[in-house]
Formats: C-alpha cells, structure tokens, sequence
C-alpha cells in the first residue's frame, strides 16, 4: 500500500459530514454504503481483516466516484483515491485465482 493512501485511510475521523450527500447512500438507506463506510472498510481490508464478500464488493463498486463526499469533508480525506485503490486490489486478486 502506497504511504499515501495509507495516510488518506488514516485521516478519516468517523465524523460521518460526508453521509449527508452521497447519491449511493440515498438510494440504498444503508449506513454501509456510505464514504465513511468505504474507506473504513477499505482500511480493514488493507490490515487483512476480511476478504471479498459480496456485500464488500457491493460497496466497494457501486460508488460513483462523484467526489461530493470529498467537497464536504473537513479532514480532507481524498475518498474516491481511497476506493480506486481498493477496486484496483480486488481486481489483481480475483484475477489470480
Ligand atoms: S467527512 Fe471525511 S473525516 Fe468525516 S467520516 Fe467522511 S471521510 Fe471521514
Ligand atoms: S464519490 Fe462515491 S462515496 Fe463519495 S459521494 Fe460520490 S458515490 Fe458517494
């Protein structure tokens, strides 16, 4: 993992300013689909907590990449960089098995 998408992961402070206007979270209704969501389980999924369930994918793929979360958030946190990163390690995972 780039130490730059580590620190972005990191920076996240859970306050949740980035839930008010995600399309994807006002569609669906699930705090799991949220930025906050995203990047908390993208970082989880960098320390090796889990791997790609379904609903991880779910979430994982279905963002826009808008950037409206990022236009909000007060730390700065680059998120769509973040689930880039994520997609792009799925990808080189699935297509080794
Ligand atoms: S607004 Fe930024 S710091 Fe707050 S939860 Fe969302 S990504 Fe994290
Ligand atoms: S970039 Fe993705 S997570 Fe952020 S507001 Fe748009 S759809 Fe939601």
């Amino acid at each position: 993992m780039s130490e730059d998408i580590q620190l972005q992961m990191f920076k996240c402070q859970r306050c949740g300013k980035c839930l008010i206007n995600c399309p994807v979270l006002a569609v669906t209704e699930w705090d799991s689909f949220s930025p906050r969501a995203r990047v908390i389980l993208s970082l989880a999924k960098e320390l090796g907590h889990f791997g790609e369930t379904k609903r991880f994918l779910q979430i994982i793929f279905s963002c826009t990449t808008c950037r409206i979360c990022e236009n909000v958030c007060p730390a700065g946190v680059k998120v769509v960089d973040i689930i880039l990163h994520t997609r792009e390690q799925i990808v080189k995972e699935l297509s080794k098995k």
